[in-house]
């Protein structure tokens, strides 16, 4: 058996190395290949931090993946897929990212190096640090049930804690979107709505309570929220939007809920969120019918390519006397919220290009593609996002949010 010394010669007459300052240059311009220049994309290296859990608490490097020693094995296919991907690993001093360098090997990782020095030796140089966001012991508890899921993890609850979502209507869809988020520890929730309680609602409206009639509704989502998560801040906008506030209402928030129960806004929103680059996730409700689907940041397919213009007004269902199951936009709007979490985790594959339409009295769900049409208004080829004109169509179902 070789001693400890021995071992650590060997190791580091065999593996690659490199140091704090070829470490940081990689990562801003990207790490040579051994593939031709033309074949291989520069990516910079995947960064593992094998130290534990208190070293890593104290200060890492920005960007690295924090995967123990001793969970290296189990954990690094899921950080690093590809085997063939550049990787550098490091430890406080240099000496355990060796250890751990030649278990990736053995792995069949191709491309691993470890860095001399360790995180010590990057400190030194004088290279940025940070200290790792944690859960407090109160949030450790709380989203327990999304920590134990290995694609989400502290790091996917430390991304929800500082994600902003806009819920357009604290209605029908935007009452249980807006109660899951929160629980489900969405830092910031916005909730667009210049509406009161009225008893109407409460066969639906989960959000709101029978002793809060006549209560602005952007208060009473806010009572409810706040009571179901403190971490969560609600940003109250007791307005109705249109063309003179839709972008400013919208700017900042990662995901947009669209739970309007009109038109107008159903275009406004779309509008406004393509010149943002805002994901929209949009649902509708009618009597035992719900649909969903979601409009990407990127654009394309989004609401015009499924209607280019609005309906004349005479031909559109009135909110009020078109009636709905109150379950139904229970489903439809936790469907919302699910979409929303997997675009702000990037988890999944999200509802874009997909339309789901669910039927209650069948209990069926049925998917139809979308189509991007070329000829868009709003998404088509040549158009101009930044130039996108916001319009403020006619009202034409002005009864309350579903
Ligand atoms: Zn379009």
């Amino acid at each position: 058996m070789p001693t400890f010394d021995a071992l650590l010669r060997e190791l580091r007459g065999t593996t690659a190395e490199l140091d704090a300052a070829a470490l940081a240059h990689e990562r801003q311009n990207g790490s040579s290949s051994a593939l031709p220049p033309a074949l291989a994309p520069a990516l910079p290296p995947a960064l593992i931090d094998v130290r534990e859990a208190d070293e890593h608490a104290q200060g890492a490097i920005p960007g690295a993946v924090h995967i123990p020693r001793g969970f290296l094995e189990l954990r690094i296919e899921r950080a690093v897929p590809d085997r063939a991907a550049p990787v550098v690993i490091y430890c406080a001093s240099g000496i355990r990212s060796l250890f751990a360098q030649r278990t990736l090997a053995e792995l069949g990782y191709t491309n691993v190096r470890s860095l001399a020095g360790g995180f010590t030796g990057w400190k030194r140089a004088g290279l940025p640090w940070e200290q790792p966001r944690a859960l407090r012991p109160d949030q450790e508890t709380r989203y327990s049930r999304h920590t134990l899921i290995p694609e989400i993890g502290v790091a996917g609850q430390l991304k929800l804690l500082s994600a902003k979502v806009l819920c357009i209507g604290a209605g029908g869809l935007g009452s249980p979107s807006s109660m899951y988020l929160a629980a489900a520890g969405v830092g910031t929730i916005g909730v667009v709505d210049d509406d009161v309680v009225d008893a109407s609602n409460l066969q639906r409206q989960i959000l709101h309570s029978t002793e809060r009639l006549g209560t602005p509704k952007v208060e009473s989502a806010e009572q409810t929220i706040r009571g179901l998560n403190p971490d969560v801040k609600v940003e109250k906008h007791r307005t109705r939007l249109d063309s003179t506030n839709a972008l400013e209402l919208m700017r900042g928030y990662g995901v947009i809920i669209d739970g309007a129960d009109n038109f107008a806004t159903r275009y406004l929103v779309n509008d406004a969120a393509l010149r943002l680059g805002v994901p929209v996730v949009h649902a509708s409700i009618f009597r035992f019918e719900g649909q969903i689907t979601v409009f990407p940041g990127g654009g394309s397919p989004c609401y015009r390519c499924l209607y280019p213009q609005p309906p004349p007004a005479e031909e559109a269902p009135s909110c009020a006397e078109a009636g709905v199951l109150g379950v139904l936009p229970g489903i439809m709007g936790v469907l919302q919220a699910t979409e929303a979490i997997k675009l702000l985790l990037g988890l999944g594959e999200p509802l874009a290009g997909r339309l789901i339409v669910y039927d209650a009295l069948k209990t069926r769900f049925r998917e139809l593609k979308l189509r991007r049409d070329p000829r868009c208004p709003t998404c088509g080829d040549g158009v101009d996002r930044a130039a996108i004109p916001l319009i403020d169509y006619e009202q034409f179902c002005a009864g309350s949010r579903h």
